[in-house]
């Protein structure tokens, strides 16, 4: 996956609907939109996506979501006629400038992040792989400390809203929490690459192709809790092979991990 930065500036185009955008996103989890694309022969499906506001006043990053379509041509906003390149972006966070705070651009020139440049004039251009983590975890840790209206970070209804599925046995549902490559590095690095079930490891079984492979799943207690609680990936996710995840997710209410652990082993013992 690789990590792309769509710019916006409002002298440009005027985003009439962003707060109709904004209020859809809180509603359903969800909201697309089409946006230029510069490197459109390396973007692909799947990739992450962040989108910065340039330009008077405010800058700096006001959303995040993933690439959702392969680019196509449509015509350019100015009315010229003039075909350009374009994808949809699905955004899982999206902030209006006017009313929100956002990422500033002033944290975005500390440390590794500074060698990106963010003022760009081409939107859709690739993100330094080495930056990209940083961007993750700044981008995470400003999403879980300001009061933003929507976070895509917190249990709500929406959260059941899967979007992107994984090509598994069973075809699992990674939710955004699960895909998030900040999540998942934080719970991996507490709970290592083996799975908590079966203790599968992908490297030791299959070598240098299984080197980093893991599932995360989202232990969802979204009975027990009210909207407001925060998802801590140290408690919430965990990482499983994707045999035991979709075993996990085989009941309407998911197994808990001790529950499928108990199942793995009684099972195994007994052939
Ligand atoms: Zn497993
Ligand atoms: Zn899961």
């Amino acid at each position: 996956m690789n990590t792309f930065l769509f710019a916006w500036n409002p002298e440009k185009w005027d985003w009439t609907n962003l707060e109709q955008n904004i209020e859809e996103l809180e509603k359903t989890g969800r909201v697309t939109q089409m946006w230029s694309c510069a490197s459109h022969k390396s973007i692909n499906i799947g990739d992450r996506a962040f989108l910065i506001k340039l330009g008077k006043g405010k800058r700096g990053i006001i959303g995040a979501g993933f690439v959702a379509t392969s680019p196509f041509l449509s015509p350019h906003w100015s009315g010229s006629g003039k075909m350009v390149p374009r994808v949809i972006v699905d955004f899982e966070a999206l902030l209006n400038p006017k009313e929100d705070s956002i990422l500033s651009i002033d944290l975005l020139k500390q440390g590794k992040l500074n060698s990106q440049h963010w003022s760009t004039q081409a939107s859709g251009i690739s993100i330094k792989n080495e930056v990209t983590e940083e961007l993750e975890s700044v981008w995470f840790d400003f999403l879980t400390t300001q009061k933003i209206r929507f976070n895509p970070f917190k249990n709500s209804d929406s959260e059941n809203q899967k979007t992107y599925t994984e090509g598994t046995p069973n075809q699992v549902r990674l939710t955004k929490y699960e895909r998030n490559p900040y999540a998942r590095k934080k719970c991996i690095e507490h709970f290592g690459l083996s799975c908590q079930v079966c203790k599968l490891n992908f490297e030791k079984t299959y070598g240098e192709i299984g080197k980093d492979f893991i599932h995360v799943h989202h232990i969802s207690q979204i009975a027990n809790i009210g909207k407001t609680y925060e998802v801590d990936p140290l408690k919430d996710l965990i990482p499983v092979c994707p045999n035991c995840h979709s075993m996990i997710h085989k009941r309407k209410k998911a197994y808990s991990i001790e529950e499928m652990r108990k199942i793995y082993l009684e099972n195994k013992s007994s052939h």
